[in-house]
């Protein structure tokens, strides 16, 4: 096998993407309209499906339904960046470059690193082998088509976070059929305030949602979960929510890495250890003033515009400027007809104000529906995207330039 290796030319500096999820694309089409009239930027977008993933919304193709058409290379047309289909499989972080597909080498000047998470399939055994996970869209598919053919049975949906909720609650609406439970070691909505809570336990409990907290999933077995004591759960099917990781890639690559894996950065963005690599979204670990950011779209968009920024500013000659953010809230969706929403203080922890129903409903699927629309408009306009809450005196690190 031959590999094909692509360099830039000595004038022009290649800013490589990896990654096109909500994140990633951000970063993309941020940099590509800042950079736009200039020849010697040259931006290139790297995925494996030409489709964008609407991960926000896998659980609804998990219970078949038809999602939106939304095509990546498409929307990139007119802003000059390239787009590269392809799986990467290492990173050289000294020599500077990328192999993807294993047969083709791309050169970079500097890398923005979006590769995302996964749910953590590995953690428990049996896991891997007997159960679903919601990673992609085929993924999804494949656990609609089952949930299609089983007639009657029991759905285990393994993990208690949002992800869990939301899907067991899909599950319950779309399929009255099953019996669904959903098991984790926290109470559905522990984070959100008791009213709030209340509401998302009441909503899964009239969809038919048996909930058991409090409990460990030891092991999964084809027909079966094991809990910790002994007791076995009967399982037609399991969906496993519970805990993400993260791409062996950076730390392979000699980046430096938390103990999860995700690259850690610098105020800016930009790798410790690395400072050619910007990382963003799941992939990251980002600290700010309240602690260490936690996977979601709501701050992963952030993270890629200001990574663009960023990039943008140091090719002008600036140096870039410290990331700031804060969360603000939590929308649940609890099926189609039913949703909460929490709205929160920059560090996460819940306000007293929340939504429900009709209200969250329409709430929820505005900011599912956002990021599609948010790229298009920064196409034409970069600066519309580099809106968000910076957090206040939550985000502020003593020491941070
Ligand atoms: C069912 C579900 C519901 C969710 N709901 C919410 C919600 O309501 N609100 C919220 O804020 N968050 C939610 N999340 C979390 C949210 O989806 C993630 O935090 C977000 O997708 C992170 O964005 P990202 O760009 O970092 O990664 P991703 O969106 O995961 O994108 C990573 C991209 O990198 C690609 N990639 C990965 N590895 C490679 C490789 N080796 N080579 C090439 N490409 C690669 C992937 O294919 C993907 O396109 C939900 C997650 C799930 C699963």
């Amino acid at each position: 096998m031959t590999t094909r290796h692509e360099t830039g030319t000595a004038t022009t500096r290649h800013v490589l993407i990896l990654g096109a999820g909500y994140a990633g694309m951000a970063a993309a089409i941020q940099l590509a309209a800042r950079v736009k009239r200039r020849e010697d930027v040259r931006v290139t977008l790297v995925n494996p499906q030409e489709r964008f993933t609407e991960r926000l919304r896998l659980h609804m193709t998990a219970t078949g339904q038809r999602l939106a058409e939304m095509n990546i290379p498409e929307l990139l047309e007119g802003t000059g960046a390239q787009f590269v289909r392809g799986w990467v499989t290492a990173v050289d972080a000294d020599a500077k470059t990328v192999r993807i597909d294993d047969d083709r080498v791309l050169h970079y000047d500097t890398l923005v690193w979006g590769l995302g998470s996964v749910a953590d399939t590995a953690a428990v055994p049996g896991v891997e082998n007997h159960a679903h996970a919601l990673n992609s869209a085929q993924d999804a598919e494949v656990l609609a088509d089952r949930l299609a053919r089983l007639g009657s049975g029991t759905v285990v949906v393994g993990g208690s976070g949002l992800t869990g909720v939301e899907s067991a609650a899909e599950i319950a609406e779309r399929h009255p059929e099953l019996n669904v439970v959903l098991l984790g070691r926290g109470e559905p909505g522990a984070a959100m305030n008791p009213k709030a809570r209340a509401y998302l336990r009441s909503a899964l409990e009239r969809l038919g949602v048996r909930v058991r907290s409090g409990v460990e999933v030891v092991k999964v077995l084809p027909d079966a979960v094991e809990l910790a004591g002994g007791e076995s759960v009967a399982a037609d099917v399991v969906l496993w929510t519970s805990g993400t990781r993260v791409s062996p890639l950076a730390a392979a690559a000699g980046l430096t890495v938390d103990e999860r894996g995700r690259i850690v950065t610098d105020a800016t963005l930009r790798s410790v250890s690395h400072p050619d690599v910007y990382a963003v979204g799941d992939a990251a670990a980002i600290r700010q003033g309240y602690g260490v950011m936690h996977g979601t779209c709501q701050g992963g968009m952030p993270t890629g515009v200001h990574a663009a920024v960023s990039i943008s500013r140091v090719l002008n000659g600036k140096r870039p400027k410290p990331f700031r953010f804060g969360y603000y809230h939590t929308p649940v969706s609890l099926g189609r007809h039913d949703a909460v929403v929490q709205f929160t203080h920059p560090d996460d922890s819940p306000r007293r104000v929340y939504l429900t129903a009709r209200m969250a409903v329409r709430y929820k699927e505005t900011v599912s529906a956002s990021p599609w629309p948010t790229y298009g408009r920064m196409k034409k306009m970069p600066a519309s995207g580099a809106f968000w809450p910076h957090g206040g005196r939550f985000t502020r690190i003593r020491g941070a330039r």
